[in-house]
């Protein structure tokens, strides 16, 4: 678990996921200000300051949102993988990670293998089943 946590630090994930985070936030903003502009026109409001133009706002950044969720949890899916291949290859002990994650599935009452459309939308590191099978892959190669 150490040498996953190192691995996010030797791949710089911090930094990476700050600046991809920071500019799909900045994109966002820019399209909903533009978005915003439209629906301000379209309903006759008085400017984007009109109080009643703020669900259109409010239903622009929630559809960003949906859209861009999946795209920054598979990001993430895939620093987190670069992680435990960096724990993999630096400790050598693919059991003990096997079991490790193997214990955590139990104890969570985690989900071992996810339908993949939740995982699509909703998963920030790749399913328990995924990571104890790459782990029993490494160990037995
Ligand atoms: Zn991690």
């Amino acid at each position: 678990m150490l040498a996953h946590e190192l691995g996010h630090h030797v791949h710089k994930d911090i930094p990476f996921l700050i600046l991809s985070g920071t500019l799909l936030t900045t994109l966002g903003l820019f399209i909903a200000s533009l978005a915003l502009d439209s629906a301000v026109s379209f309903f006759s409001f008085t400017s984007v300051a009109d109080i009643a133009a703020f669900p259109a706002l409010m239903l622009i950044l929630g559809a960003y949102g949906l859209l861009v969720q999946p795209l920054e949890n598979a990001l993430s899916r895939w620093r987190e993988s670069m992680a435990d291949d960096y724990a993999l290859k630096s400790t050598g002990k693919g059991e003990a990670f096997a079991s490790a994650f193997t214990r955590l599935a139990n104890q969570n009452l985690g989900e071992i293998d996810p339908e993949k459309w939740v995982v699509f939308m909703f998963y920030s590191h790749p399913p328990l089943g995924e990571r104890i099978a790459k782990a029993k892959r490494f160990a037995s190669s």
